[in-house]
Formats: C-alpha cells, sequence, structure tokens
C-alpha cells in the first residue's frame, strides 16, 4: 500500500526532498512487518465468464471480473487486464454469480433437540457445526445467519481465519417465554431451572419486558448482529401449540426498542395470524415462516413493506411427510401437517402481492443440511428463477446491511456482482436464471467457491 508521505511529495513538489528524507527515516524505524508490507493487494481475473450480478433479470456474457484482495475491483470485456502476477481462472463460458446466503439456519442443532437436552455439550456441538460450515461453502453458500442458537464464539473463529465456514451473522441466543418454542428443556423441569440450551448461552427464556430488554443487550454484547423473538406457536417444540401467542405486546416492543437502540431490528418467529400482526403493531420489521397468515396479513406486509423470510422446503416439502423427521413427537407431526396444509397457499399470495422477500432454508437436523439447495428447486412452484436467485443473494444482502452498525462486514455490499463489493463469488457450469435447480448438484455444477477474495473450493481442473 502507498504511504501517506509519498501521497504527500506527489501533492506538493515543493516539500519533495524533505519529506522523502522523512519517509525513508521513518521507514528505517517501522517494524519489519510493517515496512514489508506488499505495495499491491492480490488478484484474481476471471476470464470468460457470463456474470450474473446479483440484481439483473439476466447474463451478461463474456465477461472479465478482477478481484483484489477481498472486493471485486472491476468488471469489463476481454481487455480487462490484471497485475503480471494475478490467479487468472479461466471461467470457460460458466457463469459467475454472488455467492448463495441461507439466511436461516441453526448449526448447534444438528441433533434431534431432546439428545441434545441430555447428550451433548457446546464442544461437541461446535465440532459438529464446523462440518456443517464447510458442507455449506462447498455447496456455494457464502454467507448463513444463524437465527436462533447463534454462537458467537463461532463467529469470531471464522473471522479471525481460524476455522473455515461462509460468512456468520447471528441472532446470539433466541429469545422466547417460558412455554415458548425455545423452552425445550424437560417436560418434568422444576420452575425456572434452566435447560441444557439456555446453559450454553444458545436460548434465553424471559418473562416481561425488562427481562427481554436484558436480553436483547447480552445478545449485542456476544455479537448479534439482529434479534430473533419467538412471538408464536412452532412445530418442533413441545409446550407451544400452533395457535398459541407467546409473547405479550408489552415484550415485544420492549425486545423492538432495546435492538432498535443499536440500531438493528427483529425478526420474530410467527406462524400464525395473530401472532404475525401482535408483532407488526408493535414494531417488527421481519417475519420468519408465517405459514398459517390470513391473505389480508400478506397484502398488509406488501403494503407495509415488511419482509418475509421463507422456508419453502420445510414448510411444502418436508413437512409433507413428517414422520421422517428424526426426533419428532406425533405431536410435531400433526403440527407440520398443518403447516403444510396451509403453505402452498401463503405462498400463492406472496408472489400475488409481492411481499419483500429473502430465504432461508431452516434446515437445521445433519439429514437436511446436505440438501440445503434444494430449497431453491422447491420455490420454482411459485418464483421466477431469477427472483429465486436474488432471494438468496442481494435481497438477503440487503437485510444483512440493515442491521446497521452491528453488521460485521461493512467494507461492500454482500450478493452483488459489483465493483467494491465483497469478492464471495460462485463459478456455476449452465445458466441458473434459466433453472435455479442446477445448483442442487453442487459436485458437477458448482465448481469455484471464493469467500473474501480466497479460493475455498476449485473443481475446475
Ligand atoms: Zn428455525
Amino acid at each position: 500500500m502507498m504511504s501517506h508521505s509519498a501521497d504527500i511529495t506527489k501533492a506538493i513538489p515543493g516539500v519533495a526532498g524533505l519529506m522523502s528524507s522523512i519517509a525513508v527515516a521513518a521507514l528505517l524505524f517501522m517494524p519489519s512487518s510493517v515496512a514489508q508490507e506488499p505495495e499491491q493487494l492480490p488478484q484474481t481475473l476471471f476470464t470468460n465468464v457470463n456474470v450474473w450480478d446479483g440484481t439483473s433479470d439476466g447474463l451478461s456474457e463474456n465477461q472479465r471480473v478482477l478481484v483484489e484482495g477481498n472486493l471485486v475491483k472491476t468488471i469489463g470485456d476481454e481487455t480487462l487486464e490484471a497485475n503480471a502476477d494475478a490467479t487468472v481462472v479461466d471461467g470457460g463460458g460458466r457463469t459467475l454469480m454472488p455467492g448463495l446466503i441461507d439466511m436461516h439456519t441453526h448449526l448447534a442443532l444438528l441433533r434431534p433437540i431432546q439428545e441434545v437436552e441430555t447428550t451433548w455439550d457446546g464442544f461437541a456441538l461446535g465440532a459438529m457445526a464446523s462440518e456443517s460450515m464447510r458442507s455449506f461453502l462447498d455447496k456455494g453458500y457464502t454467507t448463513i445467519r444463524d437465527i436462533c442458537l447463534g454462537m458467537p464464539g463461532i463467529a469470531r473463529a471464522i473471522e479471525r481465519g481460524l476455522i473455515t465456514g461462509p460468512r456468520y451473522y447471528h441472532g446470539g441466543a433466541c429469545l422466547s417465554g417460558t412455554s415458548g418454542h425455545a423452552d425445550w428443556d424437560q417436560v418434568n423441569a422444576p420452575k425456572g431451572r434452566e435447560g441444557t440450551f439456555e446453559r450454553m448461552g444458545l436460548v434465553s427464556i424471559n418473562n416481561g419486558p425488562d427481562e427481554y430488554r436484558e436480553a436483547v443487550r447480552w445478545n449485542m454484547r456476544n455479537g448479534a448482529s439482529v434479534i430473533k423473538l419467538f412471538v408464536g406457536g412452532g412445530v418442533a417444540s413441545q409446550f407451544d401449540p400452533l395457535e398459541s401467542v407467546t409473547a405479550t405486546a408489552e415484550e415485544i416492543r420492549a425486545v423492538v426498542e432495546a435492538a432498535e437502540g443499536f440500531g438493528t431490528y427483529v425478526c420474530v418467529h410467527a406462524f400464525n395470524d395473530k401472532s404475525v400482526n401482535l408483532a407488526l403493531d408493535n414494531g417488527v420489521r421481519c417475519v420468519e415462516h408465517g405459514f398459517l397468515m390470513e391473505e389480508a396479513t400478506v397484502q398488509r406486509m406488501a403494503e407495509e413493506g415488511q419482509v418475509l423470510s421463507l422456508q419453502a422446503w420445510i414448510g411444502y416439502k418436508s413437512f409433507a411427510k413428517p414422520e421422517e423427521i428424526t426426533g419428532f413427537t406425533a405431536e410435531s407431526i400433526r403440527k407440520a401437517k398443518d403447516v403444510h396444509a396451509n403453505t402452498d397457499k401463503v405462498m400463492g399470495w406472496v408472489k400475488k402481492y409481492g411481499v419483500e422477500t429473502f430465504a432461508g432454508t431452516d434446515m437445521y437436523d445433519s439429514t437436511m443440511v446436505p440438501l440445503v439447495a434444494e430449497d431453491l428447486a422447491v420455490r420454482q412452484r411459485w418464483f421466477e428463477d431469477v427472483e429465486i436467485l436474488r432471494q438468496n443473494t442481494s435481497n438477503a444482502a440487503k437485510w444483512l446491511a440493515a442491521t446497521g452498525p452491528k453488521n460485521p462486514y461493512k467494507e461492500g455490499p454482500l450478493g452483488v456482482v459489483a465493483p467494491g463489493a465483497y469478492a464471495d463469488l460462485i463459478l456455476v457450469k449452465g445458466d441458473p436464471t434459466q433453472d435455479v435447480s442446477i445448483l442442487f448438484d453442487h459436485e458437477n455444477n458448482i465448481n469455484l467457491v471464493m469467500k473474501d477474495g480466497e479460493i475455498y473450493k476449485n473443481t475446475l481442473n
């Protein structure tokens, strides 16, 4: 990198001599690590690629994309050149597009909830999560958002390059009331006892606005960029019927206010219509699931510009056969069938009213993670291929950036291929804007994965 003194000598020739002797003297006394800093950041030049930029309706053909350091520097035609020592990747006519983003993961939940409660500790969960993170990268997911059971230490270790994984946004410990969706302690637990998940800091059980406020701030302290709150009943839990409302207006407002104090926002787990409306009435901007919404509520979300986080694979495909889900009780199977019965209708309304959407798989179990990209193909039932791609790139990135000061990745935008954007790129055989399902066959069709300017997978040769 150019030093400031070198810039000044060019700008003011009269002081050039003096400044250069100061610069030389400064260099002599600099620690060697600083003095030897390379002049130029490493470059990678992708040639012969068709670019899907994360937002457009189609591809820009026969392009070159130059990456410098961890950012995209330039996009151009065949005249675009790189430094002599740049790494050159001949794309062979493949599609270069932004890395995929999964906005709803739970990497600490690879084993069934009750098995974790009685068997595992944080060490084992972290080790299991590490395998999943490698798996997400191989499948072209360069960013994930762990929206319940966030692991702050994992986030720090990825950021420092100590473990390999996608960019890791998290919501810290998800917030539930007693008997809410994250109250996973055993059925015979005494009142007020912390279950295993809560002791590990992965969930937080609160009652009353004050407890919720403290829990939000604790998450912020632990590097959460967003807050996840359970407002209504869920499927995999045992004490919250689907029609239940598990937080009060006052509690929701306390959570929203505390999150907004840090410049970020709240995503709620809400299936039933009443819980979605209660959340929206009290300042929530982001709804997860929403599978049991009425048509008027879907329309309301569109009109008010709220965002719906889609879990199409879970609702439409997995819940069609819930008896095959590991660890599901008879009660969870019954709930899953009710959700499945409504999914097609709600997704149709989401498309009809043009609700803002991004996609998160919620494919948490170790049998599901290998299938994550099937979530894109399931959405072909309701959305155009390019809409589906945006749900996993630029739309998702918009809401990651909306976490404001708590966004851990602020150097450039994610989810797009553009000058100044993070170099999170995948090279795909074929044209996913015509058929997203090609992304499911990641072994054959996702030939290169770059995150932060670094190549993590390359099967081109
Ligand atoms: Zn979930």
